[in-house]
């Protein structure tokens, strides 16, 4: 079932890959920005909620910089310097259109939007389709995502709220929908049942996207380079690299790959 290629699958074309969050962009699509790195085409990745909160912090935001080992104050300065060292990991540019993440935003009266962050991944998406409609016009006017050749765009794997707002903003784009591949979100991916809902009907073409264990180490290398994030991520399980590594592998009979997902047009 699918295709299983490696960097070729690139024909050349620049990715950029729309991120969620900080780590996304490495966590799901390191390798392939890796094989671009390394073909000669290094790809972008368009952090999408990497905007300063504006005090005063909610309480649950100010609980997810203590689990993170951030200061309020310079939380986000922090993780775009984590960041920063990722993408050079990786071989990719970072562009950041400064939006808030769900954490940090507050509704018109001032208060917070998800007072508990269970809330964030049960949220209904109708209730943000107003910042939908803005991101994907601030979206259509960033020029790397405008002119990229290839864009990589959330499943939303895992509903949290930002990941599920960028993927209904990057559907909102007028695109050919042969350029556009749908990345599983790491690590949410990796739980078994993962993939059985609701993208049942989407599974028609996936590609499977083969790495070099070069390319698979430096995506591993790069995700490393979010140490805030390691508290969270998978619990703080220190074991979630051997995790990846054996989800990457169980879909190409032993080497690492990525598996990227093309949406029919009914979905668009
Ligand atoms: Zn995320």
């Amino acid at each position: 079932m699918g295709e299983h290629q490696g960097a070729e699958a690139l024909a050349g074309r620049t990715p950029t890959v729309l991120s969620a969050h900080y780590d996304d962009g490495v966590l799901s699509c390191g390798g392939l920005l890796a094989a671009g790195a390394e073909a000669g085409t290094p790809g972008t990745v368009v952090t999408v909620f990497s905007g300063a909160p504006e005090p005063p912090l909610s309480a649950e935001a100010r609980k997810f910089h203590r689990a993170c080992g951030l200061a309020d104050a310079d939380a986000i300065a922090r993780r775009e310097a984590e960041d920063d060292r990722a993408m050079d990991v990786v071989g990719a540019t970072p562009v950041r259109l400064g939006v808030p993440d769900a954490l940090y935003r507050k509704d018109a009266a001032g208060n917070p939007r998800y007072p508990r962050d269970t809330e964030i991944s049960r949220a209904a998406l109708e209730s943000e389709a107003e910042l939908i409609g803005e991101l994907a016009a601030v979206m259509a006017a960033e020029p790397a995502v405008r002119d990229a050749e290839l864009l990589l765009a959330p499943l939303a794997i895992g509903n949290h709220i930002d990941h599920r707002i960028t993927r209904a903003a990057a559907r909102l784009l007028d695109r050919d929908p042969d350029t556009v591949w749908w990345y599983e979100d790491a690590p949410y991916v990796i739980f078994p049942r993962a993939l059985l809902e609701p993208f049942d009907e989407s599974r028609t073409a996936p590609r499977i996207f083969r790495l070099t264990g070069g390319q698979w180490d430096r995506k591993l290398r790069g995700i490393g380079c979010y140490a805030s994030q390691a508290p969270i991520l998978l619990g703080g399980n220190t074991e979630l690299p051997k995790y990846l590594t054996m989800y990457a592998e169980s879909l190409a009979g032993g080497e690492p790959a990525e598996r990227y997902w093309k949406l029919p047009a009914a979905q668009l």
